[in-house]
């Protein structure tokens, strides 16, 4: 029987880090082992707009290359790629409904006409005396009769599981061993509401079953759900599955899991510092708000905006609660594919270091072809509007210079932004202060020295690094200066900043009279302050 496996997202409006961990898991081990991954989408009880909120994490998906297999036509308004799904769980209500009447006529399920403050005063007896809940199961409707008895009192019901009231379940979970529950701990879940509305319990089940789904990896706080849903599936006569369920991402350096509902904390959260910030600088240059709570390094869209390196989050995802042997870290997709194993995955709880994803993203960069990488930059800077679209013809030789410069400076694509300056027209060159005063105002030398230098480079012919390199070495040994005396004002001259990459390809890059502009800019301004 070929591997089939499924993430079931509920439309939330984004792609968590720590779902995508759990996908990624479930589609490394239907990928290796040629069977089949499902996305279905959760969408029992939701009232908003499922369609906007599913966007960004099919969006996620794709960009991560996490392809998913089959679907259903799509229906109205409902979006798939080609064949391949995703499934909605609200346009299969027939079939929960359809199990649902034959877990009543098989007798594991009942109607239940109690009001909530009735069952919640056997609760509150029950939790008095200290003893665990056992539903009394007093309005349960067994025939017809009853149930218009209780109709005609005004009552409405809810369908409940009759659960086992003793024995054990022993579960052998791929990940966590052997997990044993008390049938008596558990109480008679609700798997249908008043309104007639399936319990994500019973769709999943059924889904499952329908779906052929043979491996069920999900998270850990799905544990305590696995009873009712194998009791389900053993009423409605299903196929067992098997389980796997993965432990939960935790917030860096600490034990708590990562969650939803601290959005705003991680954005100010002291071990985001190096996501943050960098997606700070970022985004300000793209006109994103920074500030957004989705704008978050615990949401996948973050990467894709900032210029991440898919393979770098999912390398960096995989090693998140999974590892090969002691040392290994850099997989290929198709290694990760090889490699993958549910055997390997920790029981203990991973948190996720933002310090080593970088360090994923730096490594995978480096061995991103030059012209792919030049390609992508001349995308972010077309977003940021600093080229225009469609750019000159001439942009992307540029651009595979700058790339070619600032090497590894460039740890995700959104870091040619930095190069800002090299875009902009001379005139409007942003002048970091503290490097004009440093390197321009307070050396007296500085303005004199640049002056003359401007003549020569005035002459300079070819303009390009290795000749300017020449050019500015005799003219430091010719004015009995060190170097520094030079290039600092030089550097701050023509970018406006005081770090950057090399001084002789950015002159190269901007070319002669585009740095000769830049330097009597300077030079004017200087005099002016007097
Ligand atoms: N919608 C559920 C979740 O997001 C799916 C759980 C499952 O995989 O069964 O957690």
């Amino acid at each position: 029987m070929s591997v089939r496996t499924r993430f079931a997202p509920s439309p939330t409006g984004f792609l968590h880090i720590g779902g995508v961990r759990t996908a990624l898991f479930n589609w490394l081990f239907a990928r290796q082992h040629g069977g089949q991954f499902l996305l279905r989408v959760d969408d029992t009880d939701e009232q908003r707009n499922v369609e906007a909120a599913l966007e960004p994490i099919l969006h996620g998906f794709e960009w991560l290359g996490l392809d998913w297999d089959e679907g259903p036509e799509p229906g109205p308004g409902k979006r798939s790629r080609g064949d391949a799904g995703p499934y909605y769980q609200s346009q299969r209500n027939d079939l929960y409904a359809a199990a649902v009447e034959r877990l009543l006529a098989s007798g594991h399920a009942y109607r239940d006409f109690s009001k909530p403050d009735e069952s919640q005063a056997e609760r509150d007896a029950a939790q008095a005396a200290g003893e665990p809940f056992v539903a009394s199961r007093r309005f349960a409707a067994e025939t017809e009769a009853e149930a218009q008895r209780y109709l005609a009192e005004g009552r409405t019901s809810v369908v409940r599981l009759k659960m086992p009231r003793a024995g054990t379940l022993v579960l052998n979970d791929l990940v966590r061993g052997e997990v044993r529950f008390d049938w008596a701990r558990e109480q008679d879940h609700v798997i249908q509401r008043a309104d007639g509305s399936p319990i994500y319990h019973l769709a999943t089940v059924v889904d499952d079953e329908a779906m052929a789904i043979t491996h069920v990896i999900r998270a850990e706080e799905h544990l305590s759900n696995t009873p009712r849903q194998v009791f389900i599936a053993a009423s409605l006569g299903y196929r067992p599955l098997q389980f796997a369920h993965l432990p939960y991402v935790a917030e860096p350096g600490s034990k708590n899991k990562l969650s939803k509902r601290k959005l705003d904390k991680y954005l100010k959260n002291r071990d985001f510092a190096s996501l943050n910030e960098y997606g700070a600088r970022i985004a300000q240059r793209l006109g994103i708000e920074a500030a957004a709570e989705t704008f978050n390094p615990v949401i996948v869209d973050f990467y894709e905006q900032t210029g991440f390196l898919p393979e770098a989050v999912l390398n960096y995802l995989l090693l998140l609660g999974w590892s090969f042997d002691d040392s290994r870290e850099d997989f290929t997709r198709a290694e990760m594919i090889e490699s993958f194993s549910l055997e390997r995955v920790n029981k203990a709880p991973a948190s996720f270091d933002p310090a080593k994803l970088l360090n994923f993203q730096e490594r995978s960069m480096q061995l991103v072809p030059a012209k792919q990488k030049t390609a992508r930059c001349v995308e972010v800077l077309k977003r940021a509007g600093m080229l225009s679209d469609p750019p000159p013809c001439d942009a992307a030789q540029t651009v595979g210079k700058i790339v070619a410069a600032a090497g590894d400076r460039i740890r995700t694509y959104g870091d040619i932004l930095d190069y800002d300056y090299l875009f902009v027209p001379d005139d409007e060159v942003v002048y970091d202060s503290k490097a004009w005063e440093k390197r321009l105002v307070k050396p007296a030398d500085a303005a004199p020295l640049l002056a003359k230098f401007r003549d020569t480079l005035a002459e300079a012919s070819p303009f390009d690094a290795a000749s300017l390199e020449t050019l500015l070495k005799s003219f430091v040994e010719s004015q009995g200066i060190a170097i520094g005396q030079i290039i600092h004002a030089l550097r701050v001259a023509v970018t406006g900043q005081a770090v950057g990459f090399g001084m002789f390809e950015t002159l190269e890059i901007l070319g002669q009279q585009r740095s000769l502009a830049r330097i009597d800019m300077t030079l004017r301004r200087l005099a002016a302050a007097g």
